[in-house]
């Protein structure tokens, strides 16, 4: 294992340090500047820094667990710009073809996810199918080597820069909802993809709709088996609720050791010195620290691949709810000038409620929890065996 002075020697050469003043954009929250997030992924690709666990072949470095853990400990003391564009490609379809995809398709996608010259968005939800994500109805049609796709999908964030999309389809109507369903891998710029970006109260708008019209996907560009879309999906999210989904970078805070920067952002405002300020302060990043290793320990885990277990829930819960107590706080703690758009925390406070929903909602993070570590009861399920052509849809 290479250790920790080789990593910062090498980095060094590649990296700027980061210093007390350095600052990160908040993607996904009203920027959209993809080239500082190219040129950091196309310097750490050779020497797989950024996916230490894949193979070197694909963009890694087959580091096991806790090399990757150091290089991502020090990588957090150089400038690692804000990834989210390049996020689902590195933290969910990277690790679900590694899974799931064939030696040929790990070919293809890895090493340019890796290298930032390709950006993927994941095309699960749909009008009907949120939270009741089985009940996917964009169809498949198997045609020769080949499957055309038709039907809607929203939501989908980033579908605008995306060269690929990870689309999940209804390849058998007459099977029980879950059974059904198979992966896909689109390219969005294909004949009948059509993105319609919607517009979100932070001024993003890579979220989008996306409609697909008879567009044709050839077969060995789907992953996993016919049918077993459902858990390749699983996998995906597993990844997401670990926080593979998220910003996926420099997470905009300094070396754990030193004042991170969202508290050095208080000291003008005066909140750091004062003492009830600084109790709701410690607080809150203690909920972070304890979120980010729950989110650790969610990601080791998905990263073992089988079935996800319910940890990415519990992950996916702690850090919604550390997100949004450091967002709602440092914008409260400056007072007036919260309220303006170049305020602290007026960015996070408005992309906050999002977060409670983007890779399944608070609600249905504590059902999985719920039912799978508690031992509740479960929710009732009157579709599940019963062929999804046949079971009621859009009714409540
Ligand atoms: C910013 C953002 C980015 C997103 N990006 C993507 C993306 O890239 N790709 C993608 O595929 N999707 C994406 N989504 C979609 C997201 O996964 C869905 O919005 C989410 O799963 C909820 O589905 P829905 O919007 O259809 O709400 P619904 O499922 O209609 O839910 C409405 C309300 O009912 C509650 N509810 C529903 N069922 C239950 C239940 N069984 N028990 C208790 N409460 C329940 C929900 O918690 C919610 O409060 C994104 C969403 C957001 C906000």
């Amino acid at each position: 294992m290479v250790g920790a002075d080789q990593i910062r020697d090498q980095l060094d050469r590649i990296l700027e340090r980061r210093t007390a003043d350095t600052r990160l954009t908040t993607m996904g929250a009203g920027s959209d500047d993809l080239d500082d997030g190219r040129a950091y992924l196309a310097a750490t690709v050779d020497g797989g820094w950024h996916v230490p666990t894949w193979p070197s072949e694909h963009g890694g470095r087959g580091a096991d667990a806790d090399e990757a853990g150091l290089i991502g400990g020090i990588l957090r003391s150089y400038v690692v710009p804000d990834l989210y564009p390049f996020a689902i490609g590195l933290g969910m379809v990277g690790p679900a073809l590694l899974a799931h995809g064939t030696e040929e398709q790990q070919h293809r996608w890895l090493r340019p996810i890796a290298a930032g010259t390709e950006i993927w968005c994941q095309m699960f939800s749909e009008p009907e199918a949120g939270s009741d994500l089985a009940n996917v109805g964009l169809r498949a049609v198997r045609d020769g080597d080949e499957w055309v796709l038709t039907g809607q999908k929203t939501w989908t964030s980033r579908a605008m820069w995306a060269e690929w999309g990870i689309c999940l389809a209804r390849t058998a109507p007459d099977q029980p909802k879950h059974k059904g369903l198979t992966m896909f891998v689109i390219r969005m710029d294909a004949p009948g993809v059509e993105v319609r970006p919607l517009g979100q109260m932070n001024g993003d708008t890579h979220f989008s709709e996306v409609f697909v019209d008879g567009a044709r996907v050839g077969d060995d560009w789907r992953v996993g088996d016919e049918g077993e879309g459902w858990r390749v999906a699983m996998t995906i999210l597993a990844h997401e609720r670990a926080g593979g989904g998220s910003r996926g970078g420099g997470d905009g805070a300094a070396k754990e050791s030193a004042l991170p920067t969202w508290i050095a952002d208080l000291i003008p405002s005066g909140a750091a010195s004062d003492p009830v300020w600084r109790d709701v302060i410690a607080r809150i990043q203690i909920h972070d620290l304890v979120a980010r290793w729950t989110a650790r320990r969610a990601a080791d885990e998905a990263r073992g691949g089988g079935t996800p277990s319910p940890a990415g829930s519990g992950a996916k819960l702690r850090s919604v709810q550390s997100y949004k107590s450091r967002a709602y706080s440092t914008n409260r703690a400056v007072g007036a000038e919260g309220m303006l758009t170049s305020g602290h925390g007026y960015i996070e406070t408005i992309t906050a409620p999002s977060m409670s929903i983007r890779g399944g909602t608070d609600e249905i993070q504590r059902n999985i929890l719920g039912e799978r570590v508690l031992g509740l009861a479960g929710e009732p399920r009157l579709d599940r065996d019963v062929p999804w052509s046949e079971s009621r849809k859009g009714v409540i």
